[in-house]
């Protein structure tokens, strides 16, 4: 996809476009903003840019060489991701010594680093080296979305390119490229991303589904202040998922309870105003609002902090089965 045709990130895309015209694009660059907007896809345009042999600095996205790029088949541009947890210090000095080698057949090496926080510290101190002293054909480009946790030594030797959450329509447009699906399910993935198409892209819709249907019995139980049995089997049942799954079940439960504090608002603005506007869940409306009329504003938004507080630990391996026991027991109490 060339770089005209990339959707949304206005910002972005006229900052890397004046330095590709101008040929002056750092050689070193960190792309930062949440997971899921476009950074790599952006990356990747670069790359074509950097390598089209139709469309020099623009990239044509039809060429074989763009093609390439697009399947992560050209020679000249690699990917370096974690492996587990970390990038380590191996996988660091091949990704060097590739970004230092001569060009096979494009113009310039690149060099895209994905989850550059993930560097351990030998891997950070070898990449520093690189990005002080750049040579001429290389371009690395390090993708993050906590750059924060990147060494304050490498974000300073490279020029941030933030990149933001895209509008509904936005997200719209870019599933629709992803893939033919009924129009209905186009709009509610995009609601359900949240401005990162990357969250949704190749949902299982009917999983997603049912899984929704259990958290709303998650809820209903929350709601009645009752039932600590069947709360502590739901405890155990969702703290053993995989942490994958773990993450997604807090994300949709995240959505549920927004959607919920939304209508409550709503319900005091009055009914002149449309919650739909900013509703995800659109079409269990009449479920959620019965869900809603059984929490207080406040118990909602005690239950977002608490399930948002666990999925930041996550970081630190808490057991989750304690921490949803402790979390739905503290909300149940409160009732
Ligand atoms: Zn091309």
């Amino acid at each position: 996809m060339a770089f005209g045709d990339l959707i949304g990130q206005r910002a972005a895309r006229e900052l890397l476009q004046r330095g590709l015209r101008a040929g002056r694009l750092p050689a070193g660059l960190l792309f930062v903003g949440p997971a899921g907007v476009g950074k790599r896809r952006f990356a990747l345009a670069v790359a074509q840019a950097l390598n089209c042999p139709v469309a020099p600095a623009e990239g044509c996205g039809a060429c074989a060489a763009c093609q390439r790029v697009e399947r992560g088949e050209h020679p000249d541009v690699r990917a370096l991701s974690p492996d587990g947890a970390q990038i380590k210090i191996g996988q660091a000095r091949e990704a060097i010594q590739f970004a230092l080698g001569t060009p096979f057949e494009g113009r310039r090496r690149v060099l895209l680093v994905e989850q550059a926080d993930a560097f351990n510290a030998a891997a950070a101190n070898a990449f520093l080296k690189t990005l002080e002293e750049p040579p001429a054909h290389a371009q690395i480009i390090l993708i993050s979305a906590r750059p924060d946790a990147l060494p304050a030594t490498i974000r300073s030797r490279c020029p941030v390119v933030r990149f933001g959450l895209l509008t509904l329509s936005e997200v719209e447009a870019c599933l629709a490229r992803q893939g033919k699906r009924p129009s209905a399910d186009l709009r509610f993935l995009a609601r359900l991303a949240q401005g990162r198409p990357g969250a949704v892209a190749g949902l299982d819709l009917e999983a997603f589904r049912q899984q929704r249907r259990t958290l709303l019995e998650l809820l209903e139980l929350l709601g009645q202040g009752q039932s600590v049995a069947r709360l502590l089997k739901a405890a155990h049942y969702f703290g053993k998922l995989e942490r994958p799954e773990f993450e997604a079940t807090l994300d949709i439960l995240a959505g549920l309870l927004r959607d919920l504090a939304c209508l409550k608002t709503h319900a005091v603005v009055g009914p002149g105003e449309d919650a739909d506007e900013t509703l995800i869940h659109t079409d269990i409306r009449a479920k959620l609002q019965a869900l809603a009329d059984r929490f207080t504003l406040e118990r909602i938004h005690q239950a977002l902090a608490r399930f948002e507080a666990i999925r930041r630990d996550l970081t630190y391996n808490i057991n989750r089965v304690l921490a949803l026991e402790a979390a739905f027991l503290d909300l149940t109490a409160s009732v």
